[in-house]
């Protein structure tokens, strides 16, 4: 059975408590950091528990996952796509996405163009880093970064708010938390570099989830993504 929506009340005001710690610690107001509930895998409530709570958008990891919940939801909220996304299914996440935090390649950048430009609009996007040079992980390597943001910048029916990454698991929660330091560090050198070089301010950084939102705060944050926190475990 899933949580009612007393239990997530009481988890998401723990975990904005923890966030704003987390950003008072190191200097920062707690405004700068957005939390995004993730609800992939779970039933259409929990969105509807993310509009009620008064957030206004949610991240999911598969595209018709998403479809089917954004039609079945009641209420007004943004959905973001965190997942890895297939050229051929690009078109069908411009209808769908209000963002798309999970591009990784040229080819991805130029079917989301050509499929926005279709639909008459500009498609916010971020592109998705291997930071944490996980072999495991999707998302470009940090050194073809910047062509890849060439890339983006140059295409008309894309805005490119910034980037997104996420930490490898270690062996043992010290070494995760080690990767995790030394993962969001990088993304926020990537992301100052490029901006630097490139004059877009590139101001999101999407970084940080239920194991590690904490150091993500710390290392730069603006966006925490975080499911099990929230909705418990996913089946
Ligand atoms: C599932 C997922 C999350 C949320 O993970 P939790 O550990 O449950 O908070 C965040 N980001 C991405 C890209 C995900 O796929």
């Amino acid at each position: 059975m899933f949580i009612d929506f007393e239990t997530f009340r009481t988890r998401a005001d723990k975990l904005r408590a923890l966030m704003d710690e987390a950003c008072v610690a190191v200097g920062r107001h707690p405004t700068e950091v957005q939390l995004m509930p993730v609800t992939k895998n779970h039933p259409v409530a929990a969105a509807d528990y993310v509009v009620r709570y008064g957030l206004p958008v949610v991240g999911e990891n598969r595209v018709q996952e998403a479809v089917e919940k954004r039609a079945a939801s009641t209420g007004p909220l943004r959905w973001e796509l965190i997942g890895h996304l297939q050229s051929n299914k690009a078109r069908l996440a411009v209808q769908h996405f209000d963002r798309v935090q999970s591009v990784d390649s040229e080819k991805l950048l130029n079917h989301l163009d050509r499929a926005a430009g279709e639909l008459g609009r500009t498609l916010p996007i971020l592109l998705q880093i291997n930071a944490g040079n996980d072999p495991a992980k999707f998302g470009a390597e940090p050194a073809d970064a910047p062509r890849l943001l060439d890339a983006a910048l140059a295409k008309p029916h894309l805005r490119v708010d910034g980037l997104m990454t996420i930490a490898p698991l270690g062996a043992t929660p010290a070494e995760t938390a080690g990767h995790a330091r030394r993962t969001f560090a990088n993304l926020r050198h990537i992301r100052d570099d490029l901006a630097a070089r490139t004059g877009a301010p590139l101001r999101e950084l999407s970084m940080g989830m239920t194991g590690d939102f904490a150091l993500a705060i710390q290392a730069g944050s603006t966006l925490v993504r975080v499911g099990t926190a929230l909705f418990g475990p996913r089946t």
